[in-house]
């Protein structure tokens, strides 16, 4: 079941479009078999049940976490953690740097920009993203690399509020990346679209989809 879903969803995936499999909530046995069908870029939102995988699974997977992060539990995934992608306070990113440090290691983040019309998501909203890049101490913090945005589209059925906020999110990617990072090729992913909206999502330039439902099913919370 979960190497078809799997193969379902890559066959609609644009040309370099990169698949996180978001897994949180399910058990070990669906990463290992998304694993044994090839997936090797896991999602997940909590950090005890990250590190718990982490430890158990194939040293060659790449983790992400997408979820909130609180600064007090940074410590325990930056030894590992490939991209967190929902950094939303400049005290995060120091707290990623002061323990991507200790760990020897420079860890990769992306900005989570508020696009939504629901008011209870976390994330910089368009104004604080830019304050805080024009701010600058982000520049100074050597063990963290920006190399992009993420976002979240309103949860709703209607298809061009969706598309209205992934293109707002695109146009915001791009004029950031020409204004702040105009020499640092690194910064190039757009992490958007879940199971419900990344095929709009991939058609606003998304570079990178976080699918959970489609690929292991509803989650038992
Ligand atoms: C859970 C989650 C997803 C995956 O959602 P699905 O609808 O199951 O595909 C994607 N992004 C974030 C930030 C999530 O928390």
């Amino acid at each position: 079941m979960i190497s078809q879903n799997l193969n379902r969803v890559k066959a609609t995936l644009r040309e370099g479009v990169k698949l996180v499999a978001v897994s949180k909530y399910h058990p070990m046995e669906d990463l290992q078999q998304a694993y044994d069908a090839g997936q090797r870029i896991f999602g997940e939102s909590h950090v005890q049940e990250l590190t718990a995988k982490y430890e158990a699974l194939p040293k060659d997977i790449e983790w992400h976490f997408i979820g909130h992060l609180q600064t007090n539990k940074v410590k325990y995934i930056a030894p590992f953690i490939s991209l967190i992608h929902a950094v939303d306070t400049v005290k995060l990113l120091r707290e990623i740097d002061r323990q991507a440090q200790k760990a020897g290691r420079v860890v990769d983040c992306l900005l989570q920009m508020h696009i939504a019309q629901e008011e209870t998501k976390f994330g910089f909203t368009p104004a604080e993203l830019i304050e805080m890049l024009e701010a600058g101490e982000w520049k100074t913090l050597a063990n963290v690399r920006i190399v992009g945005l993420m976002c979240m589209a309103t949860n709703t059925d209607d298809e061009t509020q969706i598309r209205g906020e992934f293109k707002f999110a695109h146009e915001t990617f791009e004029s950031v990346k020409q204004r702040f990072f105009a020499d640092e090729p690194s910064f190039k992913e757009l992490s958007m679209g879940m199971s419900g909206d990344y095929m709009i999502a991939q058609e606003e330039h998304s570079t990178m989809v976080r699918v959970g439902t489609m690929i292991f099913g509803a989650r038992n919370y």
